[in-house]
């Protein structure tokens, strides 16, 4: 049997029709990398790091892949392309930014790519929907689950319910 494993992505938009893009992200993602099992609710977010830009909006998803970290790497990037990101600056506005979470419970660290994501336990942004669908998905470092790492998250940038 093949064997497909569990990844999370965060999804993020603060340029153009933001609600669409999400839209057409989860769309791509479902066609391209596998079935969705789970979606956050959509969050307005305040920006972190680049301050001085548009608010984002941010959804969590939970889907299951037959492929490799690397291969659901090169599509996220594709996508992001396809989407019409144009990178101005680290952390500046974008269309659309996709980023992997977790990948079942693998440790990677390597030139392209780190799994977990090595500041989604900064990032309310990322805490918050994350939390809310999978509150006790266990961070394979921290071995703390996402509400554990939520309660004890210092960010205080604001992050409400959209849609
Ligand atoms: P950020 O998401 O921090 O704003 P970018 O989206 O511009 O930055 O990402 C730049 C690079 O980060 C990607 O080309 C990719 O090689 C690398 N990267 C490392 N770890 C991850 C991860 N877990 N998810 C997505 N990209 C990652
Ligand atoms: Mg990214």
């Amino acid at each position: 049997m093949i064997t497909k494993n569990i990844v999370f992505l965060l999804l993020g938009s603060n340029l153009g029709e933001r609600l669409q893009v999400l839209r057409s992200a989860v769309e791509l993602i479902e066609e391209q990398i596998g079935q969705i099992k789970s979606a956050s609710s959509v969050y307005e977010t305040a920006p972190w790091g680049v301050l001085d830009q548009p608010a984002f909006l941010n959804q969590v998803i939970e889907l299951q892949t037959v492929l490799d970290p690397e291969e659901v790497l090169r599509i996220i990037l594709a996508i992001e392309q396809e989407l019409g990101r144009v990178r101005y600056e680290r952390w500046g506005a974008r269309v659309i930014d996709i980023d992997i979470l977790y990948f079942q419970d693998l440790i990677l660290d390597s030139a392209r790519l780190t799994i977990p994501h090595p500041r989604l336990h900064e990032r309310r942004f990322t805490l918050a929907p994350l939390a809310e669908i999978a509150p006790d998905f266990i961070h394979p470092v921290f071995h703390k689950s996402s509400a554990q790492l939520l309660a004890v998250c210092t960010d205080n940038s604001e992050v409400k319910l959209f849609s």
